[in-house]
């Protein structure tokens, strides 16, 4: 056998964790300190400059040429200072993870020497090639080129060597070509329609941020075992490997210590994130075995979002240095949890009241409330759509997965907000909305119990809970750009704002006082959506799968027709009237979303193949071969087969499992040829469906094999040596 894992596991086992460079100085002294923030521009940057670049990020100004002249010029010093060689503009198509192509500061003097030049021009704009990043057909149809260009909101970084601008992917034509600028569009939307409702609260309101805190989830695995398996080198994940005796099911490493390897490496992930000011808060051991979890402290999305993708990249580079490789992927090992990315997802008002936690009276509670009923509106009234927004060939492993949200969005309120909702509809619109103290309550009020707003009862099985001051939107996959999701959940609660908004007008121009004219817009709102969204029940049990079609949820678990929903009539409205995606885009990102689903399903097709006929047959007959020389052996020397019933049965076994492994390799090839040939990409994305499920059939045999043949022979790390070491 050409590897020898006995060697492998034995030598993974004995690293040790590394000593990492931990700095003197406290964290608040050099949080950020390669960020280009409003400390480094006021610092860097001349008075005139720094107030019209305030501006731009603030109040959405553009960036004039004599600003951005202004902007480079400070950076640039601040650049040298830091020995930066390189810029890049650094953006989010839509591919998995970020872009970047450097270009060194140096331009020649004309003198025979090199001088460092950045200008406002490069800061602003630069053009890419898009036709090479995925874009759906926009190309075909509109406009070959693409460019980037700096969105001042998301600040500058420096990483290693490099001067990283932040920026938006789009064509000529002006469709995005990236992730950021729809979020930035559906942040604007609901900042848009949210605004003149916080307004009746109180005028001074102008604007309202959308905030993310995401918890990325994550596994580690030895990088040389890791070497080992091709699935986990090209796929991300497992696409065979019999079940380890112990898995998670003694619960003993949710929370327990932090290994020291593993603890180095996060010490020294820290420290960079802190550098690039990422405000980096919790760590700690996940349910399932190597698997792990960080979050930071929320901030804007948009910029959150940014540094959950520097993260995502970051956590690479420094795993590698540890020994270990991180898998991002949603599902990388079967029979356990996999990985995903809660979303903690709220609204705040500049003046610095959180939309979506109770108020301190009955005003901010009314605020509240009608905040928190529209989120709900929003989400019923596109659960097909926001599960389209999380759906992807490799979250589709975790949905519907024992230990992963359900196929089918709904939402968690818990026991105090549901009675909230289910008093309002039984009681006169000006009865007062108070927040109680921890024991009492009086007849006749609408009560938030003082203790519910830092203790909420949880639920872990609803992919959309309510956790006291956010929602969180656990179905988003490890692996995704969390702009895909937020930016449908914000154009929909967007688009139902805007229609609350309209129907109160109504309201309030029938004479109502601002309570009534509220409560009588919610209560209809409430009454359609308290049994049909909102479940508190087991979201993993089977009667919810019966009760949700009943209740008219969307239950399709097909990824390629969830995406479908995109480009449904009622989200073409939806979008184009919250300015967040035309039409054409849609169509042009469905196209993408399908075309990768195919790619990804085609590469793990190709890789399962590969690996089954090259890698478990030989394995199999090697050993297949053993055991039929020791039954002839037998028959020679003692002129029968007696005492061989062990070996004959398994020869037996071992035959037929090779054999079912070698139709259903050459039946899923066969399938293979066929989809290739087919033209659209939603047929052949739906072809490609049928392949992803006999990859899983193609699963089974081998991973009896595994439990039948010769761990010796056997030619991969086992799950108990991948999920055990770290
Ligand atoms: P959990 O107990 O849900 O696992 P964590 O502490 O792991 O909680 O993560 C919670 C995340 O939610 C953190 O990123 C935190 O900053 C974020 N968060 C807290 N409050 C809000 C809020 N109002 N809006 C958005 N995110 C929030
Ligand atoms: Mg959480």
């Amino acid at each position: 056998m050409s590897i020898d894992r006995t060697d492998l596991v034995r030598k993974a086992f004995g690293k040790k964790a590394l000593a990492v460079d931990i700095p003197e100085q406290i964290i608040s002294d050099y949080f950020a300190e390669r960020v280009f923030d409003r400390a480094k521009m006021r610092k860097y940057l001349d008075p005139k400059t720094l107030q019209a670049l305030f501006e731009c990020i603030d109040e959405g100004k553009p960036l004039d040429r004599k600003t951005a002249d202004g902007v480079a010029r400070g950076m640039k010093e601040w650049a040298l200072e830091n020995h930066v060689t390189h810029v890049t503009h650094w953006f989010q198509p839509l591919t998995e993870g970020t872009a970047e192509k450097h270009d060194s500061l140096i331009e020649l003097d004309g003198r025979g020497g090199v001088i460092e030049m950045f200008d406002g021009s490069s800061l602003a704009q630069q053009e890419p090639d898009a036709s090479s990043f995925p874009n759906g057909g926009i190309r075909a149809t509109f406009e070959a080129r693409g460019y980037t260009a700096w969105d001042p909101t998301s600040p500058v970084f420096i990483q290693q060597d490099t001067l990283c601008i932040p920026t938006v992917f789009i064509a000529y034509t002006g469709e995005a070509l990236d992730y950021k600028t729809p979020l930035k569009r559906s942040i604007k939307a609901v900042s848009d329609a949210a605004v003149p409702i916080c307004r009746l609260f109180d005028p001074k309101v102008n604007k309202v941020q959308s905030y993310l805190g995401w918890e990325q989830e994550y596994f580690l695995v030895d990088e040389e075992l890791f070497a080992a398996r091709s699935d986990l080198m090209i796929t991300g994940r497992t696409l065979m490997g019999h079940m380890s005796s112990k898995n998670q099911q003694l619960g003993d490493h949710y929370f327990a210590s932090i290994p020291e390897r593993v603890a180095a490496f996060m010490r020294e992930l820290e420290v960079e994130g802190l550098r690039l000011g990422i405000p980096l808060k919790t760590r700690h051991n996940e349910v399932a075995p190597n698997q792990f979890e960080m979050a930071p402290i929320f901030g804007e999305a948009n910029l959150s979002n940014d540094q959950n993708q520097l993260i995502m990249n970051v956590m690479h580079i420094i795993a590698h240095r540890h020994g270990f490789v991180v898998l991002l992927h949603e599902k990388p090992f079967d029979g356990i949890n996999g990985s995903g990315k809660h979303n903690n997802w709220s609204l705040g008002t500049d003046t610095g009241r959180m939309l979506l936690a109770p108020g301190k009276d009955a005003e901010g509670n009314l605020l509240f409330l009608t905040f928190f009923v529209n989120v709900l509106a929003a989400v019923q009234r596109h659960n097909a759509l926001l599960k389209a927004s999380i759906a992807s060939a490799t979250n589709a492993h975790r949905l519907g997965g024992h230990e992963a949200p359900p196929a089918i969005i709904s939402a968690f309120l818990g026991r105090t907000m549901t009675a909230v909702l289910r008093k309002i509809l039984e009681v006169p619109s000006d009865t007062p909305i108070q927040i109680a103290g921890k024991k009492g309550r009086s007849v006749g009020l609408i009560e938030i119990p003082e203790i519910f707003v830092d203790n909420t009862d949880r639920n872990r099985t609803s992919p959309f809970a309510f956790t006291g001051n956010r929602f969180e939107f656990r179905a988003v996959g490890s692996s995704a750009n969390c702009a895909g999701a937020l930016t449908v959940l914000n154009a929909a609660v967007a688009e139902q704002l805007l229609d609350f908004k309209e129907a109160l007008d109504k309201e309030m121009a029938a004479g109502k006082s601002l309570q009534v004219a509220v409560m009588d817009t919610l209560k209809p709102i409430i009454a359609s959506i308290i049994d049909v969204v909102c479940f508190d029940g087991n979201g993993y049990s089977e009667e919810w799968q019966v009760e949700a079609k009943r209740r008219g949820l969307d239950v399709e678990t097909r990824v390629p027709e969830m995406f479908k929903a995109f480009t449904r009539p009622e989200s073409v409205a939806m979008f184009t009237r919250t300015g967040v995606y035309t039409e054409k885009e849609l169509l042009a990102r469905n196209e993408v979303k399908w075309d990768t689903y195919t790619k990804k399903v085609q590469i793990e097709s190709r890789v399962m193949a590969r690996m089954a006929v090259n890698h478990i047959i030989p394995a199999a007959l090697e050993y297949k071969t053993r055991l039929l020389k020791e039954v002839a052996l037998n028959q020679q020397v003692l002129g029968s087969q007696e005492g061989c019933g062990t070996e004959l049965d398994l020869i037996r076994r071992i035959g037929a499992y090779i054999e079912e492994i070698s139709d259903k390799a050459e039946a899923m090839r066969q399938d293979r040829k066929r989809a290739n040939a087919i033209e659209g990409e939603y047929e052949k994305a739906v072809a490609y469906y049928g392949i992803a499920q006999e990859i899983n059939a193609l699963r089974r045999p081998i991973d009896k094999l595994e439990e039948l043949v010769d761990n010796q022979l056997w030619p991969l790390p086992k799950y108990r040596e991948l999920l055990f070491i770290s």
